[in-house]
């Protein structure tokens, strides 16, 4: 792997400074390998490649953007268990999880996005009007360490289908998945200056990046601190903006719905890959008289399912955290959730290291203005809340600043009901399967634009209208 270079036009070159950051191992805290920390030299250079690529790359017809997007598919699929181990050990994600979840799905959705963009029309009239629908110029993609190939694929897929180029500066706890991609991309053989790699840290490569004069997108995905400030960057030259932020997402179990299946799914999603998941359920509300059984289901569920370790080995289902400063805001999530009054359930504490593991955490009799209600911890931890009717349970799943996700268990046309009434992108309805061709997108807090499908891609299209 060529963890010692940035991949700008074409080429593996060095870096314009001496910077080097260590990757860790956050199952075992050594150091994996070291990439170079671009600068705003390399920044320049790099957007300089991807303005110079871009009016060729957008007058390329469509159909050779989406031929060498084929390539790419195949391509990328040939090295998926490589890019599976290399999740494992740069985010801690458990293998199985890694190949399904971190691998699995966003090739499932590269798949749905280059099939979407076959069936779609760039250029078609309304009336006298010829409507094109084109690339922006350069994109920007700022990405995090939680899914490392799904937010890099949801961006540089999109983008570059639509006759933009692109810049990636990936998260700088995870490189590793993104310098394979770049390798994929070269050997793909996409022109020079298309797709263009520089690693480093966020406050530094990523704020020049986000900020520069040339950069005609800003596709984040990230928290939403700092996506405030990528909003207040794409103000300067009205830069077009693509947001998928932070989630704090319900679970709304109705009576009459499989409670176990509901604290079930809950749990997973904040236990595969340590919840550090944008879209985790992190706070599951039952009506009060079923809070009991709710606690023994989830008892059972840890006694006999939850097993925190190893993230190599295949019996493992919980591995550490990504880092120890993310290990640390866990702690000092939980610290706070205690002394607010909620009661641990399950877990609750710090695992002595190597590795920066934390028991995973069930907080019961907790309230809806808590820390740990409001606040996306970003680890192992669930909130249980509960609630005295259906219009209630709807205001507290609403009652938030957040809304990515969510979910909904009971009775289907009342399932259905609550779901409408939820202010979230996404919501999952008595388990049902998530496809790859819908838009995943956060309503409030959580976001702006759409990703996934088609719609992933209009957020990367200007519409000009010529009359005729
Ligand atoms: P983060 O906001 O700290 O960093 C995200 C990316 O931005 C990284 O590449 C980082 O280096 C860079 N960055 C940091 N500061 C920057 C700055 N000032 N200017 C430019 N770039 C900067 O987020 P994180 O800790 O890497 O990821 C976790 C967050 O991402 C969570 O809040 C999670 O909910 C969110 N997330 C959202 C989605 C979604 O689709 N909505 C998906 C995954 C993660």
């Amino acid at each position: 792997m060529k963890t010692k270079q940035l991949y700008i036009n074409g080429e593996w070159i060095d870096s314009t400074g001496n910077d080097i950051a260590d990757v860790l191992n956050p199952a075992t805290e050594e150091v994996i390998a070291n990439v170079p920390v671009g600068t705003a030299d390399d920044i320049d250079t790099a957007v300089a490649a991807a303005k110079a690529a871009f009016p060729a790359w957008n007058a390329t017809p469509i159909k050779e953007r989406i031929a060498l997007m084929e390539k790419f598919d195949e391509a990328i699929n040939a090295r998926k268990e490589e890019i599976a181990d290399t999740i494992v050990a740069e985010l801690g994600a458990g293998k199985k999880f890694a190949m399904d979840g971190q691998v699995g799905l966003p090739l499932s959705e590269i798949r749905a996005t280059i099939d979407a963009v076959k069936e779609h029309d760039f250029e078609y009239m309304i009336e006298n009007a010829q409507i094109i629908e084109e690339g922006y110029g350069v994109v920007a993609c700022i990405t995090p360490w939680n899914y490392p190939l799904l937010q890099i694929e949801r961006k540089v897929v999109p983008a570059l289908l639509a006759g933009n180029t692109a810049v990636l500066k990936p998260a700088s706890n995870t490189p590793l998945t993104a310098i394979i991609y770049a390798e994929i991309m070269d050997e793909v053989g996409f022109p020079k200056g298309v797709f263009n790699l520089v690693t480093g840290s966020g406050s530094t490569t990523g704020d020049y990046l986000a900020g520069h004069e040339d950069v005609d997108v800003i596709s984040f995905t990230g928290s939403t601190a700092v996506g405030t400030q990528m909003y207040e960057k794409a103000a300067h030259g009205i830069k077009q903006i693509v947001l998928e932020l932070g989630g704090k997402s319900p679970l709304i179990y109705l009576k009459g719905g499989d409670l176990k299946a509901a604290v079930k799914q809950a749990i997973n999603t904040v236990l595969n890959n340590q919840g550090q998941t944008c879209t985790a359920l992190t706070r599951l509300l039952v009506p009060k008289d079923d809070l009991e059984e709710t606690k023994q289901h989830i008892l059972d569920f840890y006694e006999t399912e939850v097993t925190v370790g190893d993230p190599t080995k295949d019996d493992i289902k919980v591995g550490p955290l990504v880092s120890a400063d993310q290990r640390d805001t866990v702690m000092e999530y939980i610290e706070e959730g205690k002394a607010e009054g909620a009661d641990i359930l399950v877990g609750g504490n710090k695992i002595d290291g190597p590795g920066y593991f934390v028991e995973p955490t069930v907080f019961v009799n907790a309230t809806n203005d808590m820390k740990i209600s409001q606040e996306e911890i970003f680890g192992p931890v669930l909130t249980v809340l509960t609630y005295d009717t259906v219009e209630e349970a709807v205001e507290i799943g609403n009652d938030i600043v957040y809304g990515l996700s969510g979910a909904v268990v009971g009775p289907k046309d009342e399932a259905i009901e609550v779901a409408r009434q939820l202010r979230t992108g996404n919501i999952i309805v008595n388990g049902a399967e998530r496809v790859s061709s819908a838009p995943f997108g956060g309503y409030k807090q959580s976001g702006r634009g759409r990703e996934n499908g088609i719609f992933g891609v209009k957020d990367y299209l200007e519409i000009k209208a010529i009359f005729i």
